[in-house]
């Protein structure tokens, strides 16, 4: 038989509310494989029974009504925010930081499917999908998620782009798609453009704060209300207590799911002795909810109208995607407001899928390679023409830029970017025999092309002030000029070097956030210790 090593790769959509992982099958089907519990998608909760005693998905979530204190929810919202990395300032339990906390997540859903499929290695190379927004610390810290979980992460890819080689979008003739993701927790709005295998993003943005759970908590305070009215009682959703909180918000989460199914839910609530009961129809349901789906809209007007900016004023069709998507009035409303046709299939399962598409892809490749090169003897399977090379044509979501002095940055490159992308500025000392340059790096989400600018809230400085000194050796007068290179790769992944004249200066960018070697190992070890 051919080698098929490159089959023995997996795609991961590490999501905000759920996560599932898949595999390219031997019929050459992207499939995916199910937890112990038996779903396809396991619940992207952690609960911490002891320091190394967790348990993950279905029946975490459940123990969030129960011991909200020991259970972690919606952890992907925290990945690039520093305070939830300060371990003497988080509050996870255990002062577990987000790197750690997804990399559990990831090796229950590796831990089942090794348990249950049939598979004859563990699993190892994998692709995980982030959000489009996603900046390079954001990117940086999904991957060592996956380093932290024992796995080789073969690439990170963004997730309209998954959910587009999912859909088959590998057609011959150029079309614009918009890819409408409304998770559990965030909402996603890209354009890419599908043009013979290459599928180039566009366009990106979206509400990182909105999702299926803001439908479950207007749910939940409408219920509240109900309840209020028909017993007399005031009780307010923010003040009821957490348990009680997650209680309601679990059961809104079911109520509004059999409303994807029926045109009315059979709601009860019980509370301190009281209860409601009624039949609730999905006319009031779209009507509770509807600020949250105009939300939605406002957003991808927004990025119809970049990608209009950038020249591209035709969409040719909408994808959905995203649990959330099964809620019925997304399709409808999506479809009166743009006049197009959408496509709804298989949302909670597309992004996996899709990676696991592509991670075949590029481990053929690189099989394909090794075996020309020599360095395996046998020619690997080809792929079928379903599964055909699928090429992809990234943007940087963010712009980068160096400070220039106190209050100004020195933009070099900008989002949107095709990848890989570099691009070099030069500097000039100041001092005689000056002996070294702070380098802040800034990230910042300007779409407009100016080069310089102040520094504003909306900047991220990457690298802290104590770990960006370029060192300069020689004496060398006032006015050398020192050159520095911005480099991002297909992953959207940042590196920098500088050079004086033809000499290299010693740069290695540390991120702040960005866990180094050794950190890395001590999250490896951690992970590898827990049970899950
Ligand atoms: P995702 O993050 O894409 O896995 O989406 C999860 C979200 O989809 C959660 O908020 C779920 O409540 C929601 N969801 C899943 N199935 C349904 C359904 N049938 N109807 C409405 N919402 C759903």
């Amino acid at each position: 038989m051919a080698n098929d090593k490159s089959r023995a790769v997996y795609g991961i959509d590490l999501g905000t509310t759920y996560s599932c992982i898949s595999q390219v099958d031997k019929y050459d089907q992207a499939v995916v494989l199910r937890n112990f519990e038996g779903d396809a998608t396991t619940p992207s909760v952690v609960y911490f029974e002891s320091e190394s005693n967790m348990i993950v998905g279905k029946e975490a979530k459940n123990m969030l009504p129960v011991e909200p204190e020991k259970t972690v929810s919606f952890i992907k919202r925290q990945i690039g925010n520093d305070e939830a990395f300060d371990k003497s300032k988080n509050t996870t339990p255990y002062h577990c930081d987000p790197v750690e906390i997804s990399a559990l997540i990831l090796k229950k859903l590796v831990q089942d499917a090794n348990d249950l499929g049939d598979n004859p290695e563990p699993i190892k190379d994998v692709v995980i999908t982030c959000p489009a927004y996603f900046g390079n610390k954001e990117r940086l810290q999904t991957k060592q998620a996956g380093i932290s979980a024992g796995l080789n992460v073969l690439g990170i890819i963004n997730e309209p782009t998954a959910a587009a080689i999912s859909y088959g979008m590998k057609i011959d003739e150029r079309r614009t798609i918009l890819v409408y993701d409304l998770g559990g927790g965030t909402f996603d709005v890209t354009i890419i453009v599908v043009n013979g295998g290459a599928i180039k993003v566009v366009a990106t943005g979206g509400d990182h704060h909105l999702g299926g759970v803001d439908w479950d908590t207007e749910l939940a305070k409408y219920v509240l209300n109900t309840f209020n009215t028909q017993n007399g009682t005031a009780y307010e959703y923010d003040s009821l207590s957490a348990n009680a909180r997650y209680d309601l918000l679990l059961s809104a989460e079911n109520w509004k799911k059999n409303l994807s199914a029926r045109q009315t839910a059979k709601v009860n609530f019980s509370y301190e002795g009281k209860s409601v009961n009624f039949d609730l129809p999905r006319e009031t349901f779209n009507a509770i909810t509807e600020d949250r789906l105009n939300e939605t809209i406002d957003a991808t007007r927004k990025i119809i109208d970049i990608a209009k900016d950038k020249g591209y004023n035709t969409i040719d069709e909408i994808i959905l995607v995203g649990g959330s998507s099964r809620m019925p009035q997304i399709k409808d409303r999506v479809e009166a407001e743009f006049g197009l046709p959408t496509r709804l299939n298989d949302p909670d399962e597309c992004v996996a899928k899709g990676a696991a598409i592509y991670a075949m892809n590029e481990a053929y490749a690189q099989a394909v390679k090794d075996w020309e090169e020599g360095t395996i003897d046998e020619a690997p399977a080809p792929l079928t023409d379903g599964q055909k090379r699928t090429r992809i044509v990234n943007v940087t979501s963010k712009t980068y830029g160096l400070g220039l002095d106190k209050d100004m940055v020195g933009n070099l490159i900008f989002a949107n970017s095709s990848l890989p992308v570099s691009r070099t500025r030069s500097f000039e000392t100041v001092q005689d025999g000056q002996t070294g340059v702070l380098l802040p790096i800034y990230e910042s989400d300007f779409t407009d092309e100016e080069k310089d600018q102040t520094v504003e809230d909306r900047f991220c400085n990457l690298a802290t002030e104590d770990i960006s000194v370029l060192k300069i050796t020689g004496n060398h007068p006032k006015g050398t000029e020192i050159k520095v290179t911005f480099s991002i790769d297909n992953e959207g992944i940042l590196s920098v070097n500088a050079t004086r004249e033809s000499d290299v200066i010693d740069f290695k960018l540390k991120i702040a956030g960005v866990k180094d070697e050794e950190e890395l190992k001590k999250s490896q070890d951690f992970i590898a210790n827990a049970t899950v």
